[in-house]
């Protein structure tokens, strides 16, 4: 048997100004993606490992994966990969199925549904052949998608760290359908919710519950896939929202009773699935009496997210007060860098910080910086993937630590700023833009983690952001917002 592969991921947050274009994608084509991702904890080496078991052969076509996330991808960008990618695909018409690795949550400056795009083309090539897709929990699901996945798989975990068992999950059932005898039957859910918080996070938060629900579903015999699918909160689309989709072998009715109640689970757990936050002035005192590390969630500005990575409210809120304790920040500052490459390791410079892409929410914090070190910014991040931070310039000014990178990275994990010689934990106060997976990483050598209100392009304060294209009404945006929570059959 022989099947395609095929990836196509990004993340948009609505909000960033600063466009996804082309290049800041991870583009490989052919045998490169194997090079790429196999041994790495991705899906596709995952999904090369459980085909490799049953004694499939592969074709790998084309994968599109971006660098970190961030604004809309301009459509001249999007439809060049899209082209690229249905090229490839074009090539292979006589494989026996498919399996195509999303994010789920990529938008265009002018294309709402970029996957569904994707994987109509796709469809069109392969006719009935079995095509299974997996995709991230954030991602956006809009009925096409369902409707040209054979089975669709999500992820399990949040902060998510089961990447390579889902790309196992996906090719698994892929095998299955391949050897036939089984018949997909999905039910699926619309639940007018965006949440948000440390409910989510999966091993200790409510919504933890509903994913293991998901689990046990999965481990019965006719179980072939469940998800929870919460969508990213700052992709503004129409079909942004949670979905709950359910798959089992020839049991519509228990397709419908599962993804129903699960979508219950997660609508009457609606006020409890959003996000405390800590304003900067309060966060900066528990900085203050908290011995030992204290991190910072500044989801507002989370890269991982798609936040353009340049927000220096609290980078200004501790130069403003003063703070005399040791601090690391990340920040995205491109004419920084330049200045300080310039400069050289050694000097002090007079440099405005942060407030280059975002204009409209910061503005620069002008300040006399000591460039400590300088980097090319290729780095390899804790899943084993490698990433390109762009020229990297670690800065000083008073008592702060400053991490300035050209392009935005996800600052997530701890090797984003091991790989410059900084280590989180010689720090009493560290900065990590990522609503919760930094929590991964950051748990067992934090003394306080502190989820800090500041402005941002991802803030968890969904209100504060200007939404357009969301389905209204929903919740929290429309605090009064009803749901039918009725499963739709897939034809
Ligand atoms: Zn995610």
């Amino acid at each position: 048997m022989r099947v395609l592969i095929a990836a196509f991921k990004q993340e948009t947050s609505s909000f960033n100004p600063h466009p996804t274009t082309r290049d800041l994608f991870s583009i490989h084509r052919g045998d490169e993606i194997l090079d790429a991702y196999s041994g790495t904890n991705t899906e596709i080496a995952g999904a090369l490992d459980t085909f490799a078991e049953h004694d499939v052969e592969v074709i790998p076509t084309y994968s599109a994966q971006s660098i970190t996330s961030g604004g809309p991808v301009p459509k001249v960008d999007l439809d060049q990969i899209t082209d690229e990618l249905i090229a490839e695909v074009e090539r292979h018409p006589d494989v026996d199925g498919a399996y195509i690795n999303f994010h789920g949550a990529m938008a265009g400056e002018e294309e709402f549904d970029p996957e569904g795009r994707v994987l109509e083309r796709v469809r069109k090539i392969l006719g009935d052949k079995p095509i299974v897709t997996s995709f991230d929990l954030h991602a956006i699901i809009s009925d096409r998608l369902i409707e040209d996945s054979d089975i669709l798989v999500a992820f399990h975990t949040y902060p998510h760290t089961d990447m390579y068992e889902t790309g196992k999950r996906a090719a698994s059932n892929l095998v299955h359908l391949l050897e036939g005898g089984i018949k997909p039957t999905v039910a699926s859910v619309r639940v007018p919710l965006l949440v948000r918080g440390d409910e989510l996070l999966t091993a200790t938060g409510l919504f933890g519950q509903a994913i293991r629900t998901c689990q046990e579903f999965e481990a019965t015999s006719d179980g072939l896939s469940a998800a929870v699918i919460i969508g990213n909160p700052f992709t503004d689309v129409p079909n942004l929202r949670t979905n709950t989709i359910v798959t089992t072998d020839n049991d519509p009715r228990r397709a419908r009773e599962v993804a129903e109640s699960l979508a219950r689970f997660m609508w009457n757990r609606r006020e409890r699935m959003q996000a405390p936050l800590t304003s900067l002035d309060d966060a900066i005192e528990i900085a203050n009496e908290t011995d030992g590390l204290v991190v910072f969630s500044d989801a507002a500005d989370a890269t991982s997210s798609g936040a353009s990575g340049d927000s220096n409210a609290i980078l200004r809120g501790l130069l403003e007060s003063g703070f005399s304790k040791r601090a690391l920040l990340p920040l995205v500052d491109a004419p920084a860098v330049a200045k300080a490459f310039e400069a050289g390791v050694g000097n002090t410079i007079q440099v405005a910080l942060g407030g280059t892409v975002d204009t409209e929410r910061f503005s620069p914090v002008d300040c006399e910086a000591y460039v400590q070190s300088l980097h090319d910014g290729v780095f390899t991040v804790e899943q084993g993937t490698t990433e390109r931070a762009g020229k990297t310039a670690v800065l000083t000014a008073e008592s702060c630590t400053i991490m300035v990178t050209e392009n935005p990275v996800s600052i997530m994990g701890r090797k984003v700023f091991e790989a410059r010689g900084l280590n989180p934990v010689d720090f009493d106060l560290c900065i990590c833009k990522s609503p919760n997976g930094f929590r991964t990483y950051f748990q067992d050598i934090a003394a306080a983690i502190v989820p800090v209100d500041v402005p941002g392009s991802t803030s968890a304060n969904l209100k504060s952001l200007p939404f357009e294209h969301v389905t209204r009404p929903v919740y929290p945006l429309d605090g009064d917002a009803t749901a039918e929570l009725v499963a739709e059959a897939k034809a």
